[in-house]
Protein backbone atom coordinates (compact mmCIF):
# COMPACT_ATOMS: atom_id res chain seq x y z
CA UNK A 1 0.00 0.00 0.00
CA UNK A 2 1.50 3.42 -0.76
CA UNK A 3 1.56 5.93 1.79
CA UNK A 4 -0.57 8.49 0.09
CA UNK A 5 -3.53 5.71 0.78
CA UNK A 6 -3.06 4.43 3.65
CA UNK A 7 -3.05 7.87 4.77
CA UNK A 8 -6.76 8.08 3.14
CA UNK A 9 -7.44 5.00 4.62
CA UNK A 10 -6.35 6.25 8.42
CA UNK A 11 -8.64 9.36 7.79
CA UNK A 12 -11.61 7.84 6.54
CA UNK A 13 -14.05 7.34 9.42
CA UNK A 14 -14.83 3.08 10.40
CA UNK A 15 -18.46 3.02 10.45
CA UNK A 16 -20.44 0.59 13.12
CA UNK A 17 -23.80 -0.65 12.34
CA UNK A 18 -25.45 -1.01 16.11
CA UNK A 19 -24.51 0.86 19.15
CA UNK A 20 -24.96 -2.51 21.57
CA UNK A 21 -22.24 -3.55 23.79
CA UNK A 22 -20.25 -5.30 20.60
CA UNK A 23 -20.00 -2.15 18.54
CA UNK A 24 -19.77 -0.04 21.35
CA UNK A 25 -16.67 -2.09 22.48
CA UNK A 26 -15.82 -1.89 19.12
CA UNK A 27 -15.83 1.58 18.58
CA UNK A 28 -13.47 3.07 21.98
CA UNK A 29 -10.65 0.07 20.93
CA UNK A 30 -10.93 2.09 17.28
CA UNK A 31 -11.10 5.74 19.01
CA UNK A 32 -8.37 4.82 21.41
CA UNK A 33 -5.78 3.96 18.61
CA UNK A 34 -6.85 7.27 17.08
CA UNK A 35 -9.26 6.13 14.24
CA UNK A 36 -12.21 7.84 13.55
CA UNK A 37 -15.22 6.61 14.43
CA UNK A 38 -18.83 6.64 13.19
CA UNK A 39 -21.44 4.52 15.47
CA UNK A 40 -25.02 4.28 13.31
CA UNK A 41 -27.97 3.31 16.11
CA UNK A 42 -31.00 2.03 14.55
CA UNK A 43 -33.26 3.80 17.61
CA UNK A 44 -33.63 6.53 19.63
CA UNK A 45 -31.12 5.60 22.67
CA UNK A 46 -28.90 3.10 23.28
CA UNK A 47 -30.26 -0.59 25.14
CA UNK A 48 -33.56 0.16 23.29
CA UNK A 49 -34.28 -3.53 23.62
CA UNK A 50 -33.88 -4.08 26.78
CA UNK A 51 -35.16 -0.95 28.76
CA UNK A 52 -33.95 -1.40 32.27
CA UNK A 53 -33.40 -5.17 31.86
CA UNK A 54 -30.90 -6.55 34.62
CA UNK A 55 -28.54 -9.12 33.18
CA UNK A 56 -25.29 -11.01 34.38
CA UNK A 57 -22.07 -10.37 33.03
CA UNK A 58 -20.55 -13.54 34.19
CA UNK A 59 -17.66 -14.41 35.89
CA UNK A 60 -16.78 -17.69 35.34
CA UNK A 61 -15.35 -17.95 31.86
CA UNK A 62 -11.93 -16.66 32.64
CA UNK A 63 -9.62 -16.92 36.18
CA UNK A 64 -9.48 -13.33 36.43
CA UNK A 65 -12.40 -11.39 37.45
CA UNK A 66 -14.63 -9.81 34.54
CA UNK A 67 -14.17 -6.11 35.27
CA UNK A 68 -10.25 -6.29 35.36
CA UNK A 69 -10.86 -7.86 31.94
CA UNK A 70 -12.66 -5.03 30.57
CA UNK A 71 -10.75 -2.41 32.29
CA UNK A 72 -6.89 -4.22 30.55
CA UNK A 73 -9.09 -3.93 27.07
CA UNK A 74 -9.38 -0.50 27.96
CA UNK A 75 -13.41 -0.35 28.25
CA UNK A 76 -15.05 1.93 31.51
CA UNK A 77 -16.32 -0.78 34.31
CA UNK A 78 -18.05 2.77 35.74
CA UNK A 79 -21.57 1.21 35.26
CA UNK A 80 -24.03 0.20 38.78
CA UNK A 81 -22.92 -3.65 39.48
CA UNK A 82 -24.50 -6.00 42.40
CA UNK A 83 -21.92 -9.01 42.52
CA UNK A 84 -23.85 -12.04 42.82
CA UNK A 85 -22.20 -14.37 45.11
CA UNK A 86 -25.05 -16.19 47.47
CA UNK A 87 -28.50 -16.96 46.11
CA UNK A 88 -30.85 -19.73 45.62
CA UNK A 89 -31.71 -22.40 42.93
CA UNK A 90 -34.81 -24.75 42.55
CA UNK A 91 -35.36 -28.03 41.02
CA UNK A 92 -38.63 -28.99 39.41
CA UNK A 93 -39.94 -30.46 42.49
CA UNK A 94 -39.16 -26.96 44.40
CA UNK A 95 -35.68 -27.94 46.72
CA UNK A 96 -33.72 -25.59 47.44
CA UNK A 97 -30.03 -25.66 46.54
CA UNK A 98 -28.18 -22.60 48.31
CA UNK A 99 -25.32 -21.10 45.90
CA UNK A 100 -22.84 -19.86 48.05
CA UNK A 101 -19.35 -18.07 46.48
CA UNK A 102 -16.28 -16.65 47.75
CA UNK A 103 -16.24 -14.73 44.69
CA UNK A 104 -18.63 -13.46 42.13
CA UNK A 105 -20.08 -15.48 39.94
CA UNK A 106 -21.49 -12.84 37.95
CA UNK A 107 -22.02 -9.23 38.83
CA UNK A 108 -25.54 -7.98 38.05
CA UNK A 109 -26.05 -5.42 35.59
CA UNK A 110 -28.49 -2.90 33.97
CA UNK A 111 -29.24 -2.34 30.47
CA UNK A 112 -30.91 0.09 28.38
CA UNK A 113 -30.70 3.84 28.32
CA UNK A 114 -30.84 4.99 31.42
CA UNK A 115 -27.55 6.55 33.52
CA UNK A 116 -26.24 3.46 35.45
CA UNK A 117 -26.40 1.06 32.88
CA UNK A 118 -23.84 -0.63 31.05
CA UNK A 119 -24.65 0.67 27.72
CA UNK A 120 -24.74 4.48 28.58
CA UNK A 121 -21.10 3.86 30.26
CA UNK A 122 -20.24 2.65 26.82
CA UNK A 123 -21.72 5.17 25.08
CA UNK A 124 -19.92 7.76 27.87
CA UNK A 125 -16.77 6.47 27.09
CA UNK A 126 -16.95 6.01 23.37
CA UNK A 127 -18.54 9.52 23.25
CA UNK A 128 -15.86 11.07 25.57
CA UNK A 129 -13.33 9.84 23.08
CA UNK A 130 -15.22 11.46 20.04
CA UNK A 131 -16.81 8.44 18.71
CA UNK A 132 -19.46 10.46 16.53
CA UNK A 133 -23.22 7.93 17.45
CA UNK A 134 -25.86 8.97 15.13
CA UNK A 135 -28.99 7.95 16.46
CA UNK A 136 -32.32 6.83 14.42
CA UNK A 137 -29.97 5.76 11.93
CA UNK A 138 -30.70 2.00 10.76
CA UNK A 139 -27.65 1.24 8.44
CA UNK A 140 -28.70 -0.56 5.92
CA UNK A 141 -25.39 -0.59 3.11
CA UNK A 142 -21.56 -0.63 4.40
CA UNK A 143 -19.50 0.80 1.52
CA UNK A 144 -15.79 1.83 2.83
CA UNK A 145 -14.31 0.29 6.40
CA UNK A 146 -17.00 -0.93 8.60
CA UNK A 147 -17.43 -3.48 11.11
CA UNK A 148 -21.55 -4.85 11.65
CA UNK A 149 -23.27 -5.43 14.95
CA UNK A 150 -26.80 -5.02 14.57
CA UNK A 151 -27.68 -8.31 17.04
CA UNK A 152 -29.25 -11.20 16.65
CA UNK A 153 -31.26 -11.82 13.68
CA UNK A 154 -33.24 -14.97 14.70
CA UNK A 155 -34.59 -16.51 17.91
CA UNK A 156 -32.59 -19.98 19.04
CA UNK A 157 -34.05 -18.88 22.83
CA UNK A 158 -36.17 -16.46 24.46
CA UNK A 159 -36.06 -15.05 27.74
CA UNK A 160 -39.81 -13.28 28.62
CA UNK A 161 -41.40 -11.97 31.51
CA UNK A 162 -41.45 -8.52 33.55
CA UNK A 163 -39.61 -5.59 34.60
CA UNK A 164 -40.95 -4.74 38.15
CA UNK A 165 -40.64 -2.56 41.21
CA UNK A 166 -40.10 -4.24 44.81
CA UNK A 167 -39.26 -3.62 48.39
CA UNK A 168 -37.37 -6.86 48.60
CA UNK A 169 -33.65 -6.90 49.43
CA UNK A 170 -31.09 -7.38 46.71
CA UNK A 171 -30.90 -11.24 45.46
CA UNK A 172 -31.24 -13.37 42.47
CA UNK A 173 -32.86 -16.96 42.20
CA UNK A 174 -33.17 -19.46 39.81
CA UNK A 175 -35.59 -22.29 38.71
CA UNK A 176 -34.57 -25.55 36.38
CA UNK A 177 -37.80 -27.01 35.52
CA UNK A 178 -39.51 -27.37 31.73
CA UNK A 179 -42.65 -26.77 32.94
CA UNK A 180 -41.71 -23.31 33.60
CA UNK A 181 -38.61 -22.73 30.91
CA UNK A 182 -38.31 -25.53 28.70
CA UNK A 183 -34.56 -26.76 28.25
CA UNK A 184 -33.45 -23.07 29.98
CA UNK A 185 -34.19 -21.64 33.44
CA UNK A 186 -36.74 -19.21 35.14
CA UNK A 187 -34.94 -16.24 36.73
CA UNK A 188 -35.84 -13.74 39.21
CA UNK A 189 -33.31 -10.62 39.89
CA UNK A 190 -33.67 -7.72 42.05
CA UNK A 191 -30.84 -4.80 42.41
CA UNK A 192 -31.69 -1.66 44.17
CA UNK A 193 -35.94 -2.18 44.75
CA UNK A 194 -36.09 -3.19 40.64
CA UNK A 195 -36.42 -6.66 39.17
CA UNK A 196 -36.83 -8.65 36.08
CA UNK A 197 -38.64 -12.43 36.39
CA UNK A 198 -38.16 -14.23 33.36
CA UNK A 199 -38.44 -17.49 31.56
CA UNK A 200 -35.44 -18.10 29.51
CA UNK A 201 -36.95 -20.90 26.87
CA UNK A 202 -34.94 -23.01 24.15
CA UNK A 203 -38.01 -24.38 22.74
CA UNK A 204 -42.01 -24.11 22.98
CA UNK A 205 -41.95 -20.41 22.27
CA UNK A 206 -45.30 -20.20 21.00
CA UNK A 207 -46.70 -21.39 24.40
CA UNK A 208 -44.69 -18.58 25.86
CA UNK A 209 -47.36 -17.09 27.99
CA UNK A 210 -48.23 -20.32 29.68
CA UNK A 211 -44.29 -20.64 30.78
CA UNK A 212 -44.58 -16.92 31.72
CA UNK A 213 -47.82 -17.19 34.27
CA UNK A 214 -46.62 -20.52 35.64
CA UNK A 215 -42.98 -18.55 36.21
CA UNK A 216 -44.81 -16.12 38.07
CA UNK A 217 -46.85 -18.54 39.74
CA UNK A 218 -43.51 -20.20 40.94
CA UNK A 219 -41.37 -17.29 42.02
CA UNK A 220 -44.50 -15.98 44.40
CA UNK A 221 -44.90 -19.80 45.46
CA UNK A 222 -41.44 -20.64 46.50
CA UNK A 223 -40.03 -16.74 47.46
CA UNK A 224 -43.02 -15.00 47.73
CA UNK A 225 -42.42 -12.72 44.92
CA UNK A 226 -44.72 -9.57 44.89
CA UNK A 227 -44.04 -6.79 41.69
CA UNK A 228 -44.78 -3.41 41.99
CA UNK A 229 -46.16 -1.79 38.96
CA UNK A 230 -45.30 -5.38 36.39
CA UNK A 231 -43.92 -4.26 32.81
CA UNK A 232 -43.87 -7.19 30.04
CA UNK A 233 -40.37 -7.48 28.53
CA UNK A 234 -39.19 -9.95 26.10
CA UNK A 235 -35.90 -10.58 24.05
CA UNK A 236 -34.33 -13.71 21.77
CA UNK A 237 -30.87 -14.55 21.53
CA UNK A 238 -29.22 -15.96 18.15
CA UNK A 239 -26.61 -18.93 18.76
CA UNK A 240 -24.64 -19.98 16.10
CA UNK A 241 -21.08 -20.88 15.20
CA UNK A 242 -20.41 -19.61 11.62
CA UNK A 243 -17.44 -21.03 9.21
CA UNK A 244 -16.59 -17.15 8.79
CA UNK A 245 -17.86 -13.95 10.18
CA UNK A 246 -17.00 -11.76 7.61
CA UNK A 247 -19.96 -10.53 5.61
CA UNK A 248 -18.06 -9.40 2.51
CA UNK A 249 -15.00 -7.35 3.31
CA UNK A 250 -17.21 -6.30 6.68
CA UNK A 251 -16.32 -8.01 10.33
CA UNK A 252 -19.55 -9.54 12.13
CA UNK A 253 -19.54 -9.07 15.92
CA UNK A 254 -21.74 -9.97 19.02
CA UNK A 255 -24.82 -11.65 18.02
CA UNK A 256 -25.25 -10.41 14.49
CA UNK A 257 -22.29 -13.15 14.26
CA UNK A 258 -24.41 -15.77 16.27
CA UNK A 259 -21.89 -15.35 19.18
CA UNK A 260 -23.20 -16.94 22.29
CA UNK A 261 -22.90 -18.56 25.10
CA UNK A 262 -24.95 -21.48 23.76
CA UNK A 263 -25.61 -23.36 26.89
CA UNK A 264 -27.43 -20.27 29.00
CA UNK A 265 -27.46 -16.95 26.84
CA UNK A 266 -24.81 -15.16 28.64
CA UNK A 267 -23.90 -13.11 25.97
CA UNK A 268 -22.13 -9.90 26.57
CA UNK A 269 -18.95 -11.16 26.98
CA UNK A 270 -18.70 -12.52 24.04
CA UNK A 271 -19.94 -9.61 21.97
CA UNK A 272 -17.45 -7.10 23.94
CA UNK A 273 -14.89 -9.52 23.24
CA UNK A 274 -15.51 -9.82 19.46
CA UNK A 275 -16.15 -6.21 19.05
CA UNK A 276 -12.10 -5.33 20.33
CA UNK A 277 -10.59 -8.06 18.25
CA UNK A 278 -13.09 -7.07 15.20
CA UNK A 279 -11.23 -3.14 15.95
CA UNK A 280 -7.90 -4.94 16.38
CA UNK A 281 -8.16 -6.34 13.14
CA UNK A 282 -8.74 -3.61 11.48
CA UNK A 283 -6.19 -1.91 13.00
CA UNK A 284 -3.31 -4.28 12.18
CA UNK A 285 -4.65 -5.96 9.08
CA UNK A 286 -4.89 -9.56 11.24
CA UNK A 287 -7.63 -11.42 9.88
CA UNK A 288 -10.99 -11.42 11.99
CA UNK A 289 -11.43 -15.00 11.45
CA UNK A 290 -8.30 -16.35 12.60
CA UNK A 291 -8.41 -13.63 15.85
CA UNK A 292 -12.16 -14.93 16.68
CA UNK A 293 -11.19 -18.47 16.07
CA UNK A 294 -8.34 -18.84 18.47
CA UNK A 295 -9.88 -16.78 21.21
CA UNK A 296 -13.32 -17.43 21.45
CA UNK A 297 -14.46 -20.28 19.27
CA UNK A 298 -13.24 -23.23 21.68
CA UNK A 299 -15.22 -21.81 24.54
CA UNK A 300 -18.41 -21.37 22.11
CA UNK A 301 -17.86 -24.92 21.13
CA UNK A 302 -17.59 -26.37 24.42
CA UNK A 303 -20.87 -24.46 25.46
CA UNK A 304 -22.99 -25.99 22.27
CA UNK A 305 -22.14 -29.40 24.26
CA UNK A 306 -22.67 -28.33 27.47
CA UNK A 307 -26.15 -26.84 25.84
CA UNK A 308 -27.07 -29.85 24.76
CA UNK A 309 -25.89 -32.03 27.59
CA UNK A 310 -28.06 -29.46 29.72
CA UNK A 311 -31.16 -29.91 27.29
CA UNK A 312 -31.00 -33.93 27.78
CA UNK A 313 -31.56 -33.60 31.58
CA UNK A 314 -35.24 -33.03 32.34
CA UNK A 315 -36.51 -32.18 35.45
CA UNK A 316 -35.30 -35.44 36.86
CA UNK A 317 -31.84 -34.50 35.95
CA UNK A 318 -32.05 -30.85 36.81
CA UNK A 319 -31.65 -32.34 40.31
CA UNK A 320 -28.56 -34.10 40.01
CA UNK A 321 -26.97 -30.85 38.55
CA UNK A 322 -28.15 -28.73 40.98
CA UNK A 323 -26.86 -31.29 43.76
CA UNK A 324 -23.33 -32.03 42.21
CA UNK A 325 -22.67 -28.02 41.07
CA UNK A 326 -24.06 -26.04 43.46
CA UNK A 327 -22.77 -27.78 46.06
CA UNK A 328 -19.17 -28.25 44.67
CA UNK A 329 -16.64 -26.34 47.32
CA UNK A 330 -15.55 -23.68 44.26
CA UNK A 331 -18.85 -22.83 42.35
CA UNK A 332 -16.76 -20.38 40.01
CA UNK A 333 -14.25 -23.09 39.38
CA UNK A 334 -16.33 -25.57 38.80
CA UNK A 335 -18.13 -23.56 36.17
CA UNK A 336 -14.70 -22.53 34.49
CA UNK A 337 -13.98 -25.82 33.95
CA UNK A 338 -17.45 -26.54 32.06
CA UNK A 339 -16.25 -23.94 29.45
CA UNK A 340 -12.76 -25.58 28.57
CA UNK A 341 -12.42 -27.41 26.17
CA UNK A 342 -11.67 -31.09 27.40
CA UNK A 343 -10.88 -34.07 25.38
CA UNK A 344 -14.21 -35.87 26.26
CA UNK A 345 -16.37 -32.65 24.82
CA UNK A 346 -14.01 -32.37 21.91
CA UNK A 347 -15.04 -36.04 21.54
CA UNK A 348 -18.64 -35.17 21.49
CA UNK A 349 -18.21 -31.90 19.70
CA UNK A 350 -19.47 -33.25 16.11
CA UNK A 351 -22.86 -34.92 18.00
CA UNK A 352 -23.70 -32.16 19.88
CA UNK A 353 -23.51 -29.89 16.97
CA UNK A 354 -25.59 -32.47 14.88
CA UNK A 355 -28.26 -32.68 17.86
CA UNK A 356 -27.50 -28.85 18.09
CA UNK A 357 -28.75 -28.20 14.60
CA UNK A 358 -32.07 -30.43 14.87
CA UNK A 359 -32.89 -28.87 18.30
CA UNK A 360 -32.96 -25.55 16.47
CA UNK A 361 -35.84 -26.57 14.75
CA UNK A 362 -38.03 -25.88 17.23
CA UNK A 363 -40.97 -28.49 16.94
CA UNK A 364 -43.26 -26.01 18.93
CA UNK A 365 -43.18 -24.18 16.00
CA UNK A 366 -42.91 -25.03 11.99
CA UNK A 367 -42.36 -21.18 11.17
CA UNK A 368 -44.76 -21.77 8.30
CA UNK A 369 -47.03 -18.55 8.07
CA UNK A 370 -46.03 -17.44 11.79
CA UNK A 371 -46.26 -14.01 12.78
CA UNK A 372 -44.63 -14.22 15.99
CA UNK A 373 -42.28 -11.66 17.25
CA UNK A 374 -39.70 -14.63 17.69
CA UNK A 375 -39.60 -15.84 14.06
CA UNK A 376 -39.97 -12.08 13.04
CA UNK A 377 -36.64 -11.31 14.36
CA UNK A 378 -35.92 -7.60 15.97
CA UNK A 379 -33.44 -6.01 13.56
CA UNK A 380 -35.16 -2.96 12.16
CA UNK A 381 -34.84 -3.74 8.99
CA UNK A 382 -37.42 -6.03 9.63
CA UNK A 383 -40.00 -3.55 11.14
C1 LIG B 1 -33.97 -10.89 27.77
C2 LIG B 1 -32.50 -11.13 27.59
C3 LIG B 1 -31.72 -11.40 28.69
C4 LIG B 1 -30.33 -11.60 28.54
N1 LIG B 1 -29.59 -11.86 29.64
C5 LIG B 1 -28.25 -11.94 29.53
C6 LIG B 1 -27.45 -12.14 30.68
O1 LIG B 1 -27.95 -12.27 31.80
N2 LIG B 1 -26.10 -12.16 30.51
C7 LIG B 1 -25.50 -12.00 29.29
O2 LIG B 1 -24.27 -12.02 29.19
N3 LIG B 1 -26.26 -11.86 28.18
C8 LIG B 1 -27.60 -11.81 28.28
N4 LIG B 1 -28.36 -11.64 27.16
C9 LIG B 1 -27.68 -11.57 25.86
C10 LIG B 1 -27.07 -10.18 25.64
O3 LIG B 1 -28.02 -9.19 25.89
C11 LIG B 1 -26.59 -10.09 24.19
O4 LIG B 1 -25.75 -11.19 23.91
C12 LIG B 1 -25.84 -8.80 23.90
O5 LIG B 1 -26.65 -7.67 24.13
C13 LIG B 1 -25.40 -8.80 22.44
O6 LIG B 1 -24.78 -7.57 22.17
P1 LIG B 1 -24.71 -7.04 20.66
O7 LIG B 1 -23.93 -5.79 20.70
O8 LIG B 1 -24.26 -8.13 19.78
O9 LIG B 1 -26.22 -6.77 20.23
P2 LIG B 1 -27.35 -5.76 20.86
O10 LIG B 1 -27.11 -5.56 22.31
O11 LIG B 1 -28.63 -6.35 20.43
O12 LIG B 1 -27.08 -4.42 20.09
C14 LIG B 1 -27.33 -4.31 18.71
C15 LIG B 1 -27.74 -2.86 18.41
O13 LIG B 1 -27.79 -2.68 16.99
C16 LIG B 1 -28.91 -1.85 16.67
N5 LIG B 1 -29.22 -2.11 15.25
C17 LIG B 1 -29.85 -3.19 14.71
N6 LIG B 1 -29.87 -3.09 13.36
C18 LIG B 1 -29.23 -1.92 13.05
C19 LIG B 1 -28.90 -1.27 11.83
N7 LIG B 1 -29.21 -1.81 10.65
N8 LIG B 1 -28.27 -0.07 11.87
C20 LIG B 1 -27.94 0.49 13.06
N9 LIG B 1 -28.21 -0.10 14.27
C21 LIG B 1 -28.83 -1.30 14.25
C22 LIG B 1 -29.96 -2.30 17.66
O14 LIG B 1 -30.93 -1.28 17.82
C23 LIG B 1 -29.11 -2.52 18.93
O15 LIG B 1 -29.01 -1.34 19.71
C24 LIG B 1 -29.74 -11.49 27.26
C25 LIG B 1 -30.54 -11.23 26.15
C26 LIG B 1 -31.90 -11.07 26.31
C27 LIG B 1 -32.74 -10.79 25.09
Amino acid sequence: MTDKRRNNSIDNPIEIAGAGPSGLAAAITLARAGRRVIVHEAHKEVGHRFGGDFQGLENWTTREDVLKVLQDLGLTTDFTTMPGRSGSAFDASGKCYEINSDEPLFYLVERGPGPDTLDSALLRQAQSLGVEVRFNSCLRQMAGDGILAAGPRAADAIAVGYHFETDRADGYWVICNDDLAPKGYAYLLIMNGKGTVKSCMFSGFKQEKLYVQRTLDAFQRLVGLEMKNPRPHGGSGNFRIPQSAYSGPHPLVGEQAGFQDTLWGFGMRLAISSGVLAARSLLTGDNYDTLWQRELKPLMKTSVVNRVLFSLLGNRGYGWFLRRYIASPNLRESLRRQYQPSWPKRLLDPWARYRYESQRKDAACDHVDCHCIWCRGECCIHE
